[in-house]
This record gives structure tokens, C-alpha cells and sequence, in this order.
């Protein structure tokens, strides 16, 4: 039995290292020619020392799963929070769901030395699942100012939506507690207000761009919080620079927990596949690194829907986290045992661990994003037809960046490699590189070594020549 141990744990830990291997070789082989393609260039790629990324990293350590926790236990106890239940009912209802959020959201703005503003925001909303009546709802945000004047009307959103539904989406009666969906969402968010909120550990509280931290309501009776979300943020002057919605992110029960996250990002409406989306996710991705992240490219999971969408619709660059593996006996279930099988989303079901993970992967992402500098404009490719590619963009001018990442991937690879860096906008020749065997991108890289999302290269369309349909 010991010796067989032993040779198991060989194995694995033999099996690891290979996998630890092709982990680190892939992204770099996938884009080196096969041996039977041509070198590009001819005389290898230019050498590009990268700017380490920004330094004061999130610790995973430094993540309260205590209050986490306890501030699910308070949503938990509002028995429901259905949109269409009570909003001034202070122990059952949506409006107990708002009154736990702002009051954490309170404490934590006294730590951050005055700088986090709490707004309760309300409005009405209709859809099929209020009757087609309008009805009112409430979000609650954390706002965190931005430092820079150039960034500060950029914003960065974190959301979780507050409000839970049983089985029947209409019945504002029957308890639905929500932890996983999406108490657990809304932990995240509120813990990524207080990670980054706090006035002056490693220079946090500080960030370039603005920082919402959102819980939003509506979400099961249609989205509706995230769809006024998006025109809030329009009103009040905010470009969109990146959305993370995060639902359902509180279990991961299987074994071998806790998980990486999925993270779900749709593929936009072009044919290579690069939204602005599909741009945040690969960003994340790189800032919290392929242990944390699972990215997938689409949209939602299969005929499911959320919070990210209505921005993703919009055109800007949103995604969404969700849990490895649900359990459907936990979600949109009336609590009760039929056939002996318990349906519920409680508490007990949850990992804090593995939501820890999540909301430490959610502020460092946040963080790094909102200490960037503003991604590069008009980024184009051109050189079809000739020996190089050349790549050109536009950017404001800019004290704090450094220059700009020119980034390609193979068409067949998902994720983007540095190819070469520029200290200022306007247009770089790849010598002997193809237009047509890449996909390019640009990013601007800060002097803190804070990097945008990327801005793909746009192509001129040319239609190929046809022949005329003859008239008959
Ligand atoms: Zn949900």
C-alpha cells in the first residue's frame, strides 16, 4: 500500500511537471512557424524588455471570506429578495437586501478615508416578468474616484445582483435565499470595495480611472438594474472601460476545490472573433494568470443570461465570472425535499475559499485596469499586398505611459504575444511579417507597467472582384 502511494504520488507529481511544461511552452511554440512554414520575420522578431506589471498586487491573504460571509448571512435572512417584493419592509424584501449592502458599503467608506460614495439609485423598469407594469427597483453603488483628470470619466465596474427568485420568478411570497445567486456576486463586489477602497496600504485608493462597485436588482425579472446601469453610467459622462459582472461565484463542491473561474466573454459580431469583451477577458486573464482564470469564449452558459449583457450588447467590453460546475438544485429552486432531493440555494452549499479567490482575482484585475492608461484609438492595419505589415493607431497625449505594446497572436491562437513595442502613436512597420497570417493588436502600457485592454486592428474591407450577375 505505501510503495503503491508512493508510485501514485511519482506519477502525479511526474505528471505535473509535464503539464507545467506544455503549459509554459504552448503559447510560445503556437507562435513560431511549424518547421515547414517560413520564418517571420526572416530575421527573428524584435527583442522587447516588457515593464513588470504595476507593484502593490491584491494578496490573496488579505481577503475577508469572514465578512463575506456574514454579509450573505444578512441577505440570506431577508428571506426573499425578489424585485417584487417588499422595498420597505426592513426584514423581508428587496428593500432588506439594499438596507444590508449600503450599510457594509457605509462601514467601508469610513476606511477609505472619505473617498468611496455610497448612492442608493432608483427607478422604474417594466418588463414581461412585472406584468408589463412598471414597477420600482433600486440599485446600490460604491463609487471610487478616480485621480487623473484624463481617466476619471473612464469607470471600471464590478457588479453582483441582490436581488434572489424562487421557482416561479412572479411570487414575491415564497422564500428565496439566494446565497449563491448572486448573494455570492455581491460579496464579491463589496469585498472589492473595501480591498481597494482603503486609504493608503501600498498606495491603494488611488487609482487613475473611476472604480463603481455595484449590486444590482432586476437581474431575474430581465436584467433590469445592469440595462439602467448602462444608461446611469452614459448620464453621468462615463465611458465603459471594462465591466465584470459576477454571478453565481459561491460553490465549488466537486473535488480537487478550489476551482479556477469560469469567465465568459462574447465573440461580438466580427470575424475575428475580437469584441471588446473578448479584449477584457484575454486582459484578466494575463493580470490574474491561467491558474485563476478559465476563460470561454461565449457569450453565457447555453440559454442562460446576465447582468454583462446589456453592456456587451452596447458594444463595450463586459464579462462574466460564474462558479466551475453549477448545481441546478441550487439555483431559481423554492426551498423543499421532493424524492428525497434537497432544492435550495443556501448558505451551506457555498466554498468561501474558492470565493475568496474570486473577489482577490476581481480587485487585482480592477486595480490594474484603473491604473492604465486609456487604451490607444484607430488602430488599423494596413501593408496588404506588400512584404511588411504595418500597424498604426492614435492616442492622447499621455504623462504617465510609458509607449505602446504592438500585440499578435496567430489566427488559430487565443491569446495575444507581445511583438514589439512603440514609444508613441502613430505607425510601426513590421518588417517581413504578413498582414495575412496574424491577427495585431495595440495597448498602451503605463510607466507603473499598467496595461489597457487591447484594441484589435481594424482592416480595410475590400470585396473581392466578382463577376457581374448577368441580367436575364
Ligand atoms: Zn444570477
Amino acid at each position: 500500500m505505501a510503495n503503491q502511494k508512493k508510485r501514485i504520488g511519482k506519477t502525479t507529481t511526474k505528471l505535473a511537471f509535464l503539464a507545467l511544461l506544455a503549459f509554459v511552452s504552448i503559447p510560445a511554440s503556437a507562435q513560431q512557424a511549424g518547421p515547414r512554414d517560413p520564418a517571420e520575420p526572416a530575421k527573428g522578431k524584435p527583442q522587447v524588455k516588457a515593464l513588470a506589471r504595476p507593484v502593490g498586487r491584491v494578496v490573496r491573504a488579505g481577503v475577508d471570506e469572514k465578512s463575506m460571509r456574514a454579509l450573505i448571512g444578512k441577505l440570506v435572512a431577508c428571506g426573499t429578495r425578489l424585485t417584487l417584493s417588499s422595498w420597505e419592509d426592513a426584514k423581508r424584501g428587496a428593500g432588506c437586501g439594499r438596507d444590508a449592502i449600503a450599510a457594509r458599503l457605509n462601514e467601508i467608506a469610513k476606511d477609505s478615508g472619505g473617498k468611496l460614495q455610497v448612492v442608493v439609485d432608483k427607478f422604474e423598469s417594466t418588463s414581461e416578468r412585472t406584468s408589463g407594469k412598471p414597477i420600482s427597483l433600486e440599485n446600490v453603488y460604491a463609487i471610487l474616484p478616480g485621480s487623473d483628470p484624463k481617466l476619471a470619466k473612464t469607470i471600471f465596474i464590478v457588479s453582483g445582483h441582490f436581488d434572489s427568485r424562487p421557482s416561479n420568478v412572479m411570487d414575491a411570497e415564497a422564500d428565496a435565499p439566494g446565497a449563491d445567486d448572486d448573494a455570492s456576486g455581491v460579496a464579491v463586489s463589496v469585498e472589492c470595495a473595501r480591498l481597494l477602497g482603503k486609504a493608503g496600504a501600498n498606495g491603494r485608493g488611488t487609482y487613475r480611472a473611476t472604480i463603481l462597485f455595484a449590486a444590482v436588482s432586476g437581474e431575474e425579472q430581465g436584467l433590469l438594474g445592469s440595462t439602467h446601469l448602462v444608461d446611469w453610467v452614459k448620464e453621468q459622462g462615463y465611458t465603459v472601460g471594462g465591466m465584470l459582472d459576477d454571478d453565481i461565484v459561491g460553490a465549488d463542491p466537486t473535488a480537487g476545490a478550489p476551482h479556477r473561474v469560469r469567465l465568459f466573454s462574447g465573440n461580438g459580431e466580427i470575424d475575428d472573433a475580437d469584441s471588446p469583451s473578448r479584449e477584457l477577458a484575454r486582459a484578466i486573464e494575463e493580470i490574474d494568470g491561467r491558474a485563476a482564470i478559465r476563460m470561454i469564449f461565449r457569450v453565457d452558459r447555453y440559454g442562460r443570461g446576465g447582468d454583462h449583457y446589456p453592456f456587451y450588447k452596447a458594444g463595450l467590453p463586459a464579462v462574466r465570472f460564474t462558479e466551475p460546475l453549477e448545481n441546478y438544485n441550487h439555483q431559481h429552486q423554492t426551498p423543499r425535499t421532493e424524492n428525497g432531493v434537497a432544492y435550495g440555494d443556501f448558505e451551506k452549499y457555498l466554498n468561501f475559499t474558492f470565493m475568496g479567490d474570486v473577489a482577490g482575482d476581481n480587485a487585482e484585475a480592477l486595480r490594474q485596469l484603473a491604473l492604465a492608461p486609456a487604451p490607444p484609438s484607430k488602430a488599423r492595419l494596413t501593408g496588404a499586398v506588400t512584404p511588411d505589415a504595418k500597424v498604426s493607431w492614435a492616442a492622447e497625449d499621455d504623462a504617465e505611459r510609458a509607449g505602446f505594446e504592438i500585440l499578435w497572436r496567430e489566427t488559430s491562437e487565443p491569446r495575444w504575444q507581445v511583438y514589439d513595442f512603440a514609444a508613441s502613436p502613430g505607425e510601426t512597420v513590421l518588417n517581413g511579417i504578413s498582414t495575412d497570417n496574424h491577427f495585431f493588436a495595440v495597448r498602451a502600457v503605463g510607466k507603473n507597467g499598467a496595461r489597457s485592454i487591447a484594441v484589435p486592428t481594424e482592416i480595410e474591407r475590400r470585396a473581392p472582384p466578382l463577376p457581374t450577375p448577368s441580367k436575364q
